[in-house]
């Protein structure tokens, strides 16, 4: 279950099942997660939320392109700049960024082997199966499918994530089984995406147990006085971040 969590003023929310392991520190951030994210948008508020949980590790950040492409984050590229909607490390004492305003964050753990990643998915990450994509990297790499966990962070739910038709006809192209993700509402010529049904799907498909995967039915665009949206706001919107890395 993702709860609120405080430190001081700030809050930001937190996964009871990961805060289970102790190798895992992670969080979402919210508007309440620290003055800075108010006033310079994009900007972590390392001064305010993380000084203030004592972490000194090093966020690493990855330019987001909406693909599908993951990055095994490792000592030789650590200080490099990295591109693409995933993120996977072995390695303690960084953590791996994803700033989202809508788009759905997802962290994928690796109980046994010590694995975390941070994925971003919106409509097209999850079109190009980014979560598909990091769990077989996942997969490849050693990890076995019983030992895997997938979280939600928050994101548009349901209610408000109205797509067009091209939307609906790309996704039938790639997945038979997705008009289970869509959701039709009389008064509504559009249909309605779910993302975390389709990413869900992604991962059920490759073998995780509906147990292993932790959902939240929080709104990006519903709550304004959490989450910045960028549906509802603009493109100068802030941004949330989700936060993981091993300690
Ligand atoms: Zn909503």
């Amino acid at each position: 279950m993702l709860r609120l969590v405080n430190c001081g003023l700030r809050r930001y929310l937190s996964f009871e099942e990961l805060e289970e392991l102790p190798f895992v520190f992670h969080l979402f951030t919210i508007k309440q997660s620290g003055p800075a994210l108010l006033t310079a948008v994009r900007k972590f508020p390392r001064e305010t939320l993380l000084s203030c949980l004592g972490r000194t590790e090093t966020v690493v950040p990855l330019k987001q392109l909406h693909g599908n492409s993951v990055v095994w984050l490792g000592k030789e590229n650590r200080h490099e700049k990295l591109e693409g909607d995933g993120l996977l490390t072995l390695l303690p004492g960084v953590m791996l960024a994803i700033q989202t305003a809508d788009c759905l964050p997802i962290l994928v753990v690796d109980t046994k082997r010590k694995v975390v990643g941070n994925l971003h998915a919106g409509w097209r990450g999850t079109l190009r199966n980014v979560t598909g994509t990091a769990i077989r990297e996942m997969l490849e790499s050693g990890s076995q499918v019983r030992d895997l966990i997938v979280a939600f962070g928050p994101g548009i739910g349901v209610c408000c994530y109205e797509v067009g038709m091209e939307v609906v006809t790309a996704f039938r192209e790639e997945f038979p089984e997705s008009d289970s993700f869509f959701v039709s509402r009389p008064g509504y010529e559009r249909k309605f995406l779910d993302l975390r049904k389709a990413n869900h799907n992604q991962a059920i498909q490759l073998g995780l147990k509906p147990d292993q995967i932790f959902w939240n039915s929080y709104c990006t665009q519903c709550d304004r006085d959490m989450f910045f949206s960028y549906r509802r706001e603009g493109a100068r919107t802030g941004r949330m971040f989700a936060l993981i890395g091993i300690q």
